[in-house]
């Protein structure tokens, strides 16, 4: 089964109502290839969710950036999968980086709400990756794997979830990994899913990468057998997304 090219933008916590708008009409205005070839998903902050959904071009769709771990109720500040549900958001991005180290989400923990937001329809950009320090003392593929397993643990169907890897050295910071290295994580991540889920997951599951992806780089990236696309951040608020969202092609 081919692997449709997907590039998600994460806006993160970013963005005035006037900011939204003109990334939005950036977004609609931009010449990119057709849905067959290329799935475009944003993800503005929860408060800009539904300008965006009532105001993108239709053939892009929005995410949310976290839903909540259960079912809604006593939980301030706190945003459920229900609700997405409710206001038609197909997408949740679950894991990142940013809340695994700042908030202390456990892998357990995202487990959890990988399977409590696909049990309620979403589908999930689930991210994993390893600190620089477990690089360098050469753990990686133990930490994308023991991330990877504590979702496989919990879900059965992975037809509605998108692996985002993710090197957390890479975020934000402008040091892109190689398109090597990145091949080298996602080959090994795709023969994780082989053993230990199965062969038909490990070939239709999308793995993109995240972490300082730009309009330059994003060509010699997406050429990589088995990058499947992208998960941006800084370049997903400027006019380059569109350039990227192009390297499918
Ligand atoms: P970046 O962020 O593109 O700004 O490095 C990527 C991400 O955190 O998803």
């Amino acid at each position: 089964m081919g692997r449709k090219f997907f590039v998600g933008g994460n806006w993160k916590c970013n963005g005035t109502n006037e900011e939204v708008k003109k990334i939005i009409s950036t977004l609609n205005a931009g010449d990119v290839p057709s849905q067959d070839v290329v799935e475009v998903v944003v993800s503005p902050p929860f408060v800009f969710l539904p300008l965006t959904k009532g105001s993108l071009r239709s053939d892009f769709h929005v995410a949310a950036q976290n839903c909540w771990i259960k079912k809604g109720g006593a939980y301030t500040g706190e945003i459920s999968a229900e609700m997405l549900v409710n206001l038609d958001i197909p997408w949740v991005i679950l894991g990142h980086s940013e809340r695994r180290l700042i908030l202390g989400e456990s892998n357990e923990f995202v487990g959890d709400k990988v399977a409590y937001a696909l049990s309620q329809g979403l589908k999930v950009i689930a991210c994993v990756g390893e600190t620089l320090e477990q690089r360098e003392s050469g753990s990686t593929l133990e930490v994308v794997a023991a991330q990877t397993k504590a979702i496989a643990d919990r879900v059965s169907d992975w037809t509605n979830v998108v692996v985002a890897y993710e090197p957390v050295w890479a975020i934000g910071t402008g040091k892109v990994a190689t398109p090597a290295q990145a091949q080298e994580v996602h080959a090994e991540l795709r023969k994780w899913l082989h053993a230990n889920i199965s062969p038909e997951v490990a070939a239709s599951t999308r793995i993109i990468y995240g972490g300082s992806v730009n309009g330059a780089n994003c060509k010699e990236l997406a050429a990589q057998a088995d990058v499947d696309g992208f998960l941006v951040g800084g370049a997903s608020l400027k006019p380059e997304f569109i350039d990227i969202i192009k390297s499918a092609e």
